[in-house]
């Protein structure tokens, strides 16, 4: 099998795989401390996921027992606690306007897609635009992984591996394509970190599937 065919073939694995765990709505549903979180988006399907194309892959990479308030973050926190949140309103802004002063003077540069800088008074309401869509349109699912080290690890080789799938792509009108992040754009992806890294091993996603397996 060429390299290509072996992150598809992954690609279409991890997808499949992840339809045995519930598909869940809020934080508050998971039934477990630890472990990785994938995103669905309503509109968002691909060859490998025809009920749901997975957007994003999450962690709690530093803190154990943190994954219920790592999603609280994501749901209701602000965009400085979650880089999810500063993208969805970031490409938020700019598909309502590309010119918006709080995205100036460059993708990544204004004050909304900068890392701690504060929201002003114009755009302040995103927070709760953002909260909403999450609630709306986005759901999860979660795989139990309780071991740190396991858990960044697949963080990281997941994540190069559904942005490498050459199958599946982004809807023509998904929201990704207004993010900041060339990654995001390119990858179809609310991830930046670690697209572009090496993608699963066999080996790998022969424990990943175990992890769903024996996920609650
Ligand atoms: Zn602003
Ligand atoms: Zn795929």
């Amino acid at each position: 099998m060429t390299h290509e065919a072996a992150h598809q073939t992954a690609c279409g694995a991890i997808h499949e795989a992840l339809l045995a765990e519930p598909l869940l709505t809020s934080p508050d549903q998971v039934p477990f401390a630890d472990g990785l979180y994938f995103f669905y988006e309503e509109g968002e399907l691909c060859n490998h996921g025809s009920k749901g194309r997975i957007v994003r892959v999450g962690n709690h990479p530093r803190s154990q027992g943190g994954l219920v308030r790592r999603l609280k973050l994501h749901y209701s926190g602000n965009k400085n606690s979650s880089v999810f949140r500063k993208f969805l309103g970031g490409a938020l802004l700019r598909r309502a306007d590309p010119n918006d002063p709080c995205l100036a003077p460059a993708p990544g540069k204004g004050h909304w897609e900068r890392q701690d800088e504060k929201a002003c008074p114009r755009c302040r309401p995103t927070e709760a635009l953002v909260s909403a869509l999450l609630r709306v349109h986005f759901s999860f699912r979660c795989v139990r992984i309780s071991d740190m080290n396991e858990r960044n690890e697949l963080e990281a080789r997941l994540v190069a591996t559904l942005a490498a799938c050459r199958v599946c792509q982004p809807s023509s009108s998904w929201l990704g394509q207004y993010a900041y992040s060339e990654k995001v754009r390119a990858s179809g992806l609310w991830n930046s970190q670690y697209v572009g890294d090496p993608t699963i091993d066999q080996l790998t996603l022969g424990r990943l599937l175990a992890l769903v397996s024996a996920s609650p």
